[in-house]
């Protein structure tokens, strides 16, 4: 087999691990192994663009579905693997402004006082799973039999879900924290042979059980079985975190244990630059390989096998980047730039969705601590990190905990929901009829709108005291009608995409969160929260209270949530359509996308497991097609 010699060769001539190459330190070799120099060049049959959540699953799953073609990944960032900022589940958000951030901000958004808001994201491999907050959810039912109701046959919950399994493999809790903490987890709606591992923290702080009784006392539903296509009311949330108290990433659960496979390549520090394309038989185009990037500064090209495809992985914001760079996008946009356009298609980089969130910050009462006080005392964080470094335990174990999702029957009075419903007569410009449609549609039939989840550290606010104690609470809107773009206005890879979520375009989502968020304050007013909160609300403060301050509020403060989707949206060609229900790029011969650009409608959960689900359903696709 020629990967053999190929795999053989890399051993031979000192590369460590030969199915993980740096082109960091192994540029010279890399070149050759790229370029037409090297006797076997030519080989690879899948080449995977991104070795993130989504591309290295795939990559896993691939390369055993075909052991007799080679897969090539190419991930622009580093390994992630014993780098705390990874590993430790505590540390989750703390890689931004680092190298592994790709440091992207939105244009100044036009209906939120013009702020640019921080769209961190990861550069490494692994990608968004390496760098999230670790939240392991599953959206509602609906949510993903939308996908198929947008006009994508097959991708519906049955299917998704099914594939959303395949990835998991659930840890129940050891009986002493499940009791400690009340832990509820119904197996049969779990995976449990896939490679993600998922597990509840051995360790919640105060205030995170108190957020269950704040809910209940409210009224909200205790959700005993969360994962099966009903999300609504509070629950225990499941991290993607080993049984040791590490972060799971994509790298370590799908590519570590396959590590020596000899027809899976995995290049880091190989920065994609475009696609090579030529014409194809019947007016369709295919890609001959891709332009890698080497840290040097050179660029190879990486040549795809005749008959094998390209695979688009590189997350919501850089897939439609580099699709535009390489000539498919918007005829207009291209020849602006004076790019030839190889394929004339309006959706790609349209259809841009992120949830927006907010976020309210109360100080805990004298003696209760949150993970600010690991900033203010130095015995405690030693303490802290020798029982994490000795044990797995304590503080650094945990990321998140419980999480609530509220139908807007919950969050808004009889008054506020017939004011609702006059709003929601009108559709906003920049969402199609049928997206606005199905949102209304779940919004009647009370599927979660707004997602609430406590912070354990300071997060948003003008004054932050010295050797004081803060909770946030991030007040997400799960539905958001209004839809952005993200396009390149240069031709340089270099220059980040203009990003613009168009946020709070829709009056509906200005409202709807202002409401959401006012509705936060009732958690901090129940006896649960009162007995370990400070009674004075730090930010916005008890000053906002009416609706046209907190409206106020919501467009200073307005946040991402992170999860970008729909930017090569899984829909008809005609309705702004990119990929097709196989996820092959329309017009094009073998260019197909599986990352989170393809997701045609945000899900009301965090979006690594539909990421996986997405890796999964692609694999078992390209599989049969
Ligand atoms: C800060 C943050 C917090 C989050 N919190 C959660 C959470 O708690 N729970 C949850 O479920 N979801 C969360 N998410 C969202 C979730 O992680 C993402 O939706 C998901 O990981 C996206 O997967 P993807 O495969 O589409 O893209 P990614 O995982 O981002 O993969 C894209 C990969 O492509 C690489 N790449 C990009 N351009 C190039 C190029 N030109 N050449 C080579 N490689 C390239 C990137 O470096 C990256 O590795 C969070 C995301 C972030 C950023």
């Amino acid at each position: 087999m020629q990967f053999t010699l190929i795999f053989t060769t890399l051993v031979h001539i000192g590369v460590g691990l030969a199915t993980l190459v740096d082109f960091d330190s192994s540029a010279e070799l890399g070149k050759q192994f790229l370029s037409q120099e090297f006797e076997y060049a030519h080989t690879h049959s899948k080449i995977i663009v991104g070795g993130g959540t989504t591309g290295l699953a795939l990559a896993r799953r691939l390369s055993a579905d075909f052991p007799n073609k080679q897969v090539l990944v190419l991930e622009a960032g580093r390994s992630g693997a014993d780098d705390p900022l990874v590993t430790v589940p505590q540390r989750s958000f703390s890689f931004i402004g680092t190298d592994i951030d790709w440091l992207y901000t939105t244009v100044p958004q036009v209906h939120a006082s013009n702020q640019s808001i921080n769209l961190s994201s990861g550069k490494v491999l692994g990608g968004g799973s390496a760098v999230n907050g670790l939240v392991w959810g599953r959206p509602a039912k609906e949510d993903w039999d939308d996908f198929e109701r947008l006009g994508s046959s097959g991708w519906n919950w049955e299917n998704l879900y099914g594939s959303a399994r395949k990835s998991e493999t659930l840890n129940v809790p050891a009986a002493p924290f499940a009791q400690e903490y009340g832990y509820s987890v119904e197996p049969a709606s779990h995976g449990h042979s896939g490679p993600v591992d998922t597990s509840f923290p051995p360790f919640v702080p105060l205030q995170h059980l108190k957020f269950i009784d704040a809910s209940l006392e409210l009224g909200h539903p205790l959700n005993l079985d969360p994962y099966a296509g009903n999300n609504t009311g509070a629950w225990f949330t499941l991290s993607s975190q080993t049984p040791r108290n590490t972060r799971e990433t994509s790298e370590f659960a799908y590519f570590d244990p396959v590590l020596h496979s000899e027809n899976l390549l995995v290049c880091m520090h190989a920065f994609v630059t475009k696609l090579d394309i030529s014409s194809a038989p019947n007016g369709q185009i295919k890609s001959t390989g891709v332009e890698v990037r080497f840290p040097d500064g050179s660029i190879v090209s990486a040549k795809v096998k005749s008959h094998g495809e390209v695979i688009m992985s590189a997350g919501a914001i850089r897939t439609p980047q580099l699709l535009e760079l390489s000539g498919i996008g918007n005829k207009d946009i291209l020849q602006a730039l004076n790019i030839p356009v190889k394929l004339d298609l309006p959706g790609v980089g349209e259809n841009f969705e992120d949830h927006t969130l907010t976020i309210m910050t109360y100080k805990l009462k004298p003696g209760f601590l949150s993970f600010d006080a690991l900033s203010y005392n130095a015995t405690l964080k030693q303490e802290q990190q020798e029982l994490y470094d000795r044990k797995r335990l304590g503080w650094l174990t945990f990321a998140q905990a419980v999480l609530n999702f509220a139908p807007a029957q919950t969050v808004l009075s009889q008054e506020e929901l017939e004011m609702a419903e006059a709003l929601l007569q009108t559709k906003p410009d920049s969402i199609s009829q049928d997206a606005f449609d199905l949102i209304k549609q779940k919004i009647t039939d009370g599927i979660p709108q707004a997602e609430y989840l406590l912070f354990n550290a300071f997060s948003g606010g003008p004054v932050k005291e010295n050797m004081t104690s803060y909770v946030s609470l991030a007040i997400t809107h799960l539905h958001p009608l209004s839809r952005g773009s993200i396009h390149i206005n240069t031709t340089s890879i270099d220059d980040h995409p203009k990003i613009d979520p168009n946020v709070l375009e829709s009056e509906w989502d200005t409202w709807f969160l202002a409401k959401a968020t006012a509705y936060g304050r009732r958690f901090f007013e129940t006896e649960s929260f009162k007995e370990i909160f400070d009674s004075e609300e730090v930010f916005p403060g008890l000053d906002t209270q009416t609706d046209e301050q907190w409206q106020q509020f919501i467009k200073d403060t307005v946040n991402l949530g992170y999860h970008t989707v729909g930017t090569a949206s899984l829909l008809p060609r005609d309705k702004n359509g990119v990929v097709d229900p196989n996820l092959k790029v329309y017009g094009t011969a073998n260019i197909r996308v599986a990352d989170n650009s393809i997701s045609p409608l945000l899900v009301s959960a965090h979006t690594q497991t539909t990421a996986y689900a997405i890796a999964e359903r692609a694999a078992d696709i390209i599989k049969s097609t």
